[in-house]
Parts: structure tokens; C-alpha cells; sequence
């Protein structure tokens, strides 16, 4: 994709459609916004404007439009496919300072906010009404960007991902035109669903301005257990069992070793260096998690696990999940110098062992530094891969494991990405994965965006 310098009459002319300290084309403010968490290569924008409100991006897109100037949307950059990288420069639209909580209906389970609001953040506003927002990416992330990723978490097993908690969405489409699409109620028959068609397009169709939101009760009741198991491909055949029994759990999360040993020396946890399964159960009572727990824990030793930590309570709990959604942070932290590439692929759970112990192989014949890390109740499996930065031969290494474990899990029915998106690195997979459904893709992509402003150079092969 050529890189497009804007003019600096252009460049003038945005200046004077925002006010004062809304725009930069200072050096730091675009290395800022020239690369998110990928090993994908930076690439500055022209421009970095922070909106206020949906008006102002309604000029700046209509602007940009008529210019056929790039705009890429911005929310704190933490993607890991390159998803906000402006790789044919032009305008980032930062929307960290569109960061307010409209208006809570604590009644309707509902929220109504602006993309720039922090998940963390809002969640703890949210645990005074005893509810929350469950897509849990990890990191610091925007609900508008956790919206164009279609993100998820550790509670997406029970509670679901990013799409399914979208009520109503308010968009500024390419040539600013603003549209309002879905409503207030908790069901609906009517029409072409097009909130599910921004969902997960990575600011390709529009820009996200507004959001309602649904909650989720906070659960009366957690209880967590671990589960060891003397390698991962016993862990995974558990994970098939824990699901089919009807225990609905919360999370269940598999570790391998290398990922155990890294949360052992940083928080000095103390957890066994083996595969760990982490279960968390949620209940209306405690009698109820107990009678719930002893089952679980009959699962896990028919399926092998050696050892089985029943009831770890909330602070317990809270330690071990805080150095769960940590451990990405303390990975890099282990190998200064290196980069990480992490492979994201999801299959059906029936072929989840078959996965881990791909998984499980690449690494050992690899001979790198890896781990794995498993949304496992989703079949999502990470495995992040670590390489010198300067060593070419490591990373041809890397690619090409990734790519084996795509191919595998496309093979058996899987998808190239469970939760991080397209953006750059996944394109090449796009024809592989959905087939003649890509051609219909392009065309939507066209339908809403005939000039190819929104986010270009992403998940539509070039
Ligand atoms: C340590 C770590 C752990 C992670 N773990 C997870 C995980 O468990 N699950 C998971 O799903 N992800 C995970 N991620 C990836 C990432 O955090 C998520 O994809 C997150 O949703 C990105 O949000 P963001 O605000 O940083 O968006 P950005 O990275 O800034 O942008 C993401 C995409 O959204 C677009 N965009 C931004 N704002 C808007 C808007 N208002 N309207 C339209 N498009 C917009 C951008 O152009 C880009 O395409 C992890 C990342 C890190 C670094």
C-alpha cells in the first residue's frame, strides 16, 4: 500500500475544524500513534486530532472524504494485529478524550457511552450498581476499540464477546453521514442487523461515537480452583469434560508451565510448574458453589489431573486473576530485547487437543522460548512466541509456526483470529477462512466506504 502524504493546505484547513490542542502534528504525538502492541512495522500518520464530540468527526471524515484523505480510528492502541497502525498515514482519530458515561439505566442493565471510555474504568463505576461490562481484553483497552476488534476475555465462555453486549450504536459513516443503529430493547426482529456488521470491521465501515451497552449482574458468589495436570494435552482433554458437564463455568484458562514459572517469580504465587487449568465458578450461594466445586473436582481427577486446589477465595482469587491478565506485561518483561509474536487461533473444542498439542510440538522441535495461554472453555489458544529482535532466522522461525497453527486450525474448522482481529497480520488467511463470503465482505467495505478512507490496508487482502 503506498504511503499518501497529505497536503499542508489540508493539513491547515483540519487544524481550523478543531479547537486548540485537539491536533498535532508533532513528532512524538505520531510515533505515539504509529505502531499499537504487534511486531507489525510503525507507520506515522500525517495528523493526530482528539474529537470532542460526533459533530466534529462528522466534518473531519466528511472533510476527508471529499479529499480522499486516510483516517484511521484511535483508542489506546493496545491491538496485537496491527488493527490501528495508519499504514497509508493521513489522519488518526484519537478518541481518548470522547470518554464520558452518558447515562447509566442500572433497571434496563444498560449503559450509554462514548468509545474513548476505558473498560476498567468503567467497571468500576459499575460495581456500585453490582454490575459489569464482561468483555475483559486484559489490557487497557477503549470500548471503541474493543468494539471494531469484536474483543473478548477470560469471561467470554460463560458471558460472551464484545458482540454481544452491543444494544445500540451511533456511527459516523465515511462521508460523515451520522447514523443511529439498534435500540433500547433486550431483543429485536426487525431488519438487517447492522450493529453487527461494525462490530468486529476494525473502523473500516465507520467510526464508532456512541454506544449503549449491556451489563451483567455482578455473581453473589466466586469460588476458583486450580488444576494440575502432568502435561497439556491431558489439561486440554479436561477442558472438553469440565465444558460437557453442565458446570457453565465463569473462566477456564490453561497454563503451561512457562507461563506458571513467570507468575511464580514475579508474584511469587508459589503454583505448581505444570500445566494449570484455572476454573472459576460463579453462584447465587455458597452452598451451591460447594456442592458445584466437589463435582468439578471429580471431573478434573477422571480426566487425569494430578493435583486439585478446590475454594481459592476472593482475595486468593483476585491475586492469582490479577497476575493472569497480567502475564502478557511480565512476558516481555522476562525477555528485554525480543519481540513477541502472538498466534491467536480458535477451534471447535472437539479439536482443542489436537491444537495444544500442536501447540505443544512446534515449540519443542522450535527450540524457542514460548508459551501457551488458553482462553481453553473458547478452544482460543495464544501461543506467544519470543525472538531477538535482530535475529532474522528466529523470526522466519516464528512466522512460520504461526502459520502452521492457522493452516492447522483452518483445517479443522477454526478461525485465524479467536479475538485480536485481521488488521494486517491476519489478511493473508481472509480467502482461506470465509471463501466467497470475502467477496460479499468487499463489497459491504465498498457499499460504506467507496473511496477507501476508513482504516486502509486492513483485513482486506491487498
Ligand atoms: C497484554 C495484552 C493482552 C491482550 N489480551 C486480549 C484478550 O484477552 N482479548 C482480546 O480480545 N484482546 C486482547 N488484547 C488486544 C487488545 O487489547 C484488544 O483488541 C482491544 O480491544 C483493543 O482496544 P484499544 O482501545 O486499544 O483499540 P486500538 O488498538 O486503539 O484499536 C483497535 C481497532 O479499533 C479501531 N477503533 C478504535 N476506536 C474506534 C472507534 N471509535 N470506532 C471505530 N473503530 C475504532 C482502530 O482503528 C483499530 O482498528 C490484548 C492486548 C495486550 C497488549
Amino acid at each position: 500500500m503506498p504511503t499518501l502524504r497529505i497536503d499542508p493546505l489540508h493539513i491547515e484547513n483540519l487544524k481550523a475544524m478543531v479547537p486548540t490542542g485537539h491536533f498535532s502534528t508533532g513528532s512524538s504525538h505520531l510515533d505515539l500513534h504509529a505502531k499499537d502492541q504487534s511486531q507489525h512495522p510503525p507507520c506515522r500518520p500525517d495528523v493526530v486530532i482528539w474529537p470532542m464530540d460526533r459533530e466534529e468527526v462528522s466534518r473531519i471524515l466528511q472533510y476527508a472524504n471529499a479529499h480522499r484523505i486516510p483516517v484511521t480510528g484511535w483508542g489506546s492502541g493496545s491491538s496485537l494485529e496491527g488493527n490501528p497502525i495508519p499504514v497509508c498515514s493521513g489522519i488518526v482519530l484519537d478518541f481518548s478524550q470522547m470518554n464520558r458515561v452518558l447515562a447509566l439505566r442500572a433497571e434496563d442493565f444498560q449503559v450509554d457511552v462514548q468509545p474513548g471510555v476505558v473498560y476498567q474504568d468503567l467497571n468500576q463505576q459499575l460495581r456500585h450498581e453490582g454490575l459489569f461490562f464482561p468483555p475483559d481484553p486484559g489490557a487497557r483497552a477503549t470500548i471503541g476499540g474493543i468494539i471494531a476488534n469484536n474483543a473478548s476475555g477470560t469471561k467470554t465462555v460463560r458471558y460472551g464477546s464484545a458482540k454481544d453486549y452491543v444494544r445500540r450504536l451511533t456511527v459516523v459513516l465515511a462521508n460523515g453521514e451520522i447514523v443511529e443503529t439498534g435500540t433500547r430493547a433486550s431483543k429485536s426482529s426487525s431488519g438487517i442487523d447492522l450493529i453487527h456488521l461494525f462490530v468486529g470491521s476494525e473502523g473500516t465501515l465507520g467510526l464508532v461515537v456512541e454506544a449503549t451497552l449491556r451489563l451483567a449482574a455482578l455473581p453473589v458468589e466466586i469460588a476458583g480452583a486450580i488444576a494440575t495436570f502432568a502435561d497439556v494435552e491431558t489439561a486440554a482433554g479436561a477442558v472438553f469434560r469440565i465444558m460437557r458437564s453442565g458446570l457453565e463455568p465463569a473462566a477456564l484458562e490453561l497454563l503451561d508451565p512457562a507461563c506458571i514459572a513467570v507468575i511464580n517469580r514475579e508474584r511469587g504465587l508459589g503454583l505448581s510448574v505444570a500445566p494449570n487449568v484455572f476454573v472459576e465458578l460463579h453462584g447465587t450461594s455458597r452452598s451451591h458453589l460447594d456442592e458445584t466445586m466437589l463435582v468439578l473436582e471429580e471431573v478434573c481427577r477422571e480426566s487425569g489431573c494430578s493435583d486439585f486446589r478446590p475454594g481459592l477465595g476472593r482475595q486468593q482469587w483476585g491475586e492469582l486473576w490479577k497476575a493472569r491478565h497480567e502475564l502478557g506485561e511480565m512476558i516481555v518483561r522476562r525477555h528485554p530485547g525480543c519481540g513477541i509474536l502472538v498466534v491467536d487461533v480458535a477451534v471447535p473444542l472437539t479439536a482443542y487437543p489436537q491444537l495444544i498439542a500442536t501447540a505443544r510440538q512446534e515449540l519443542d522441535s522450535a527450540g524457542l522460548d514460548g508459551y501457551i495461554i488458553s482462553h481453553a472453555g473458547n478452544g482460543n489458544i495464544h501461543l506467544n512466541l519470543v525472538g531477538p529482535r535482530d535475529d532474522p532466522q528466529a523470526w522466519e522461525t516464528i512466522e512460520s509456526i504461526s502459520n502452521r497453527m492457522v493452516l492447522k486450525a483452518l483445517e479443522v474448522g477454526g478461525t485465524a483470529t479467536g479475538e485480536h482481529g485481521v488488521g494486517i497480520g491476519k489478511k493473508k488467511y481472509m480467502a482461506a477462512e470465509h471463501g466467497r463470503g470475502l467477496q460479499w465482505m468487499k463489497q459491504i467495505k465498498h457499499l460504506f466506504d467507496p473511496n477507501q478512507i476508513l482504516n486502509p490496508g486492513k483485513i482486506f487482502p491487498d
